[in-house]
């Protein structure tokens, strides 16, 4: 019996909450800020069991002092990464079992993003940070082309029902993105209404499942007949690794 609450944070984050609904037990993955997660806390009467940290940009941790702060919970993060607060340094093999909420969460490294970043796996439910978004991934600020391209193809070897719960609101834009990259993947473009109506009444468009971020997410298609064109088109050369492709695709977005 568990809900999943997402929970806005700063510009466009998503703190997601796991909560036994009936024990009220809850898990805290990625607290950008503490105020929202301690108002619902008490509102809900809630009782926090432990933080889960995907990687450590301010705006995945800063939460974390002012919760621990009230409650004295483990705080599981990236063990090759430097997150204030840290209690368990978690990586690649790693699980942690959450009696409370009776779930095991798998680690899952996946590099690319951040040197360190991990994603958190239970039951068909996959935390994924900054790392694959809904309909994009981030942008690589301290791996190389080859390690994240590496970390989402992690990701699709999932089961194609995983709902992908990741750390930002970026869905529409993601998607106005893929439509320049396929603009003849109807998938994409039934993708972005629904996404745009959604969000016209403030409604998250995450999570997604695998099988439809398999068929709109262009940085999860890198080995598709269109996106090896539209890739090879934009780097001006005939681009064929996988690796290659998804390397000019990112390049493409970060100046979209
Ligand atoms: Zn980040």
């Amino acid at each position: 019996m568990i809900e999943i609450i997402p929970l806005p944070a700063l510009k466009d984050n998503y703190i997601w909450l796991l909560k036994n609904k009936i024990s009220r037990h809850v898990v805290i993955i990625d607290p950008s800020e503490a105020e929202p997660v301690l108002d619902l806390v008490k509102s809900d009467n809630l009782i926090p069991i432990a933080i889960m940290i995907t990687h450590h940009h301010w705006d995945h941790v800063g939460g974390i002092p002012g919760i621990t702060e009230q409650f004295n919970i483990p705080v599981y993060t990236p063990k090759t990464e430097t997150v204030a607060g840290s209690t368990h340094p978690v990586g690649e093999g790693d699980v942690i079992a959450l009696p409370e909420l009776e779930l095991s969460f798998k680690i899952l490294d996946v590099p690319g993003h951040t040197s360190g970043a991990v994603a958190y796996y239970t039951e068909e439910r996959v935390f994924s940070g900054d790392t694959l978004f809904t309909a994009g991934c981030g942008r690589m600020f301290e791996g190389t082309p080859p390690q994240m391209h590496a970390s989402l193809s992690k990701f699709k070897t999932l089961p194609d029902k995983t709902l992908l719960y990741c750390g930002h609101e970026y869905t529409v834009a993601n998607l106005k993105f893929a439509a320049s990259v396929e603009p003849d993947n109807k998938a994409i473009q039934e993708r972005l209404q629904l996404a745009e109506e959604a969000r016209s009444l403030n409604q998250p468009t995450v999570p997604a499942t695998l099988a439809e971020e398999k068929i709109t997410n262009p940085f999860l298609r890198c080995d598709k007949p269109a996106v090896i064109s539209a890739a090879s088109n934009f780097s001006g050369k005939s681009l064929q690794e996988p690796a290659e492709v998804f390397a000019a695709v990112r390049q493409w977005k970060d100046n979209f």
